[in-house]
């Protein structure tokens, strides 16, 4: 079955276009030139968000891999206890994240205005982020069987370089460029996280 215009119904190629991960058109209808389906964008947002919570949650279990007497002293005590600690795990979480995409938008910034090509936005840029820290799937394996802590610092390495290449293809910046934002991003969400 093919594509139609959602306002018309006319035939339509395709619903977007897309030039580089992340980086989408929403194509008009030759007819009666609206956007041919607005709410493919919708999906796309639905997409994000959950990667977006995912991303969280593997993070939570990173901390909680790293360092496991956070929560098992509390496990002891009480189902109160318990959730506090779980709660502080998250919120530090939360906490650097947000400090992560602070200097990550502030860095991909000072190389918008050096090139005056740079169309790319911050949820642009926030979505190579996301779907290139696939590495971080690893933590749930370490979850169930015992890895030594260097394993957790491995898949670090490998979603930080994997940051950089994304970073570098979105904006299209140098390569010292993208694995030193990548690098000093993570840096400060790690220190975040260990002081937490
Ligand atoms: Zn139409």
């Amino acid at each position: 079955m093919g594509l139609l215009c959602i306002n018309c119904g006319s035939p339509v190629n395709a619903l977007f276009i897309q030039y580089s991960p992340g980086n989408i058109s929403l194509t008009k209808c030759a007819k009666c030139k609206a956007v041919a389906d607005e709410y493919i964008e919708c999906e796309i947002m639905d997409l994000v968000w959950k990667a977006a919570i995912i991303f969280l949650l593997l993070d939570t279990c990173r901390q909680v891999v790293l360092n496991p007497s956070k929560l098992h002293s509390e496990l002891s005590r009480s189902d109160l206890s318990m959730w506090i600690a779980t709660g502080k795990i998250m919120a530090n979480t939360v906490l650097s994240n947000l400090l992560f995409f602070c200097i990550l938008f502030i860095m991909v910034n000072s190389f918008k205005s050096k090139k005056e090509n740079f169309e790319n936005s911050y949820m642009e840029v926030s979505m190579a982020i996301l779907f290139s820290s696939y590495f971080k799937i690893f933590i749930l394996a370490m979850m169930v069987w015992d890895f030594p802590s260097l394993t957790v610092y491995i898949t670090d390495i490998f979603v930080m370089s994997s940051n950089a290449v994304a970073l570098r293809v979105i904006t299209n910046s140098r390569m010292l460029e993208s694995i030193g934002t990548s690098f000093i991003c993570h840096l400060a969400k790690l220190l975040t996280q260990h002081m937490g």
